[in-house]
C-alpha cells in the first residue's frame, strides 16, 4: 500500500517536473525569437543611420570629428558618460513637483504630463 502512495506522489513530482520544463522550454523560445527580432531591428537601424550619416557627409561640411563630438554632448546631457541618453524628468506643470520619464501623469497630483519637447522624449 505504502509502495502505491509513494509510486503515485513520485509520478505527481515527474509530472510537474515535465510540466515545468515544458514551460520552461517555450518561454526560452520566445525570449530567443524576440532577441532575434532586436538584434535585426539594431542591424536595420545601424544601416539607416550610416547611409543617412554618408548622406551628410556627402552633402555637407560635417566631419566625423563634428559627429564623435556631438555624441559626446548627448551623451553627458544626461550627466553620465555611459553611451546612452536617458530621458529628463519633466517638472510637473500644476505642482511642480519632478515626472519621471516612466509615468504619464504626475503622481503627486495625478495630472498629465507635459507634452515633449522633442519628438526623441518619447521613444
Ligand atoms: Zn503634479
Amino acid at each position: 500500500m505504502f509502495e502505491l502512495i509513494r509510486e503515485t506522489q513520485q509520478q505527481a513530482r515527474i509530472h510537474a517536473a515535465e510540466t515545468g520544463a515544458a514551460s520552461a522550454e517555450t518561454m526560452a523560445r520566445s525570449a530567443q525569437s524576440r532577441y532575434q527580432e532586436l538584434a535585426e531591428s539594431i542591424d536595420r537601424l545601424s544601416l539607416l543611420t550610416r547611409a543617412m550619416w554618408s548622406l551628410l557627409v556627402e552633402h555637407t561640411e560635417l566631419t566625423e570629428q563634428d559627429l564623435i563630438a556631438r555624441v559626446k554632448h548627448l551623451d553627458l546631457s544626461d550627466g553620465v558618460a555611459d553611451g546612452k541618453v536617458r530621458a529628463q524628468p519633466t517638472e510637473c506643470g500644476k505642482c511642480k513637483a519632478l515626472i519621471s520619464p516612466k509615468f504619464r501623469r504626475c503622481i503627486y497630483c495625478g495630472a498629465d504630463r507635459p507634452p515633449p519637447e522633442s519628438a526623441f522624449d518619447r521613444v
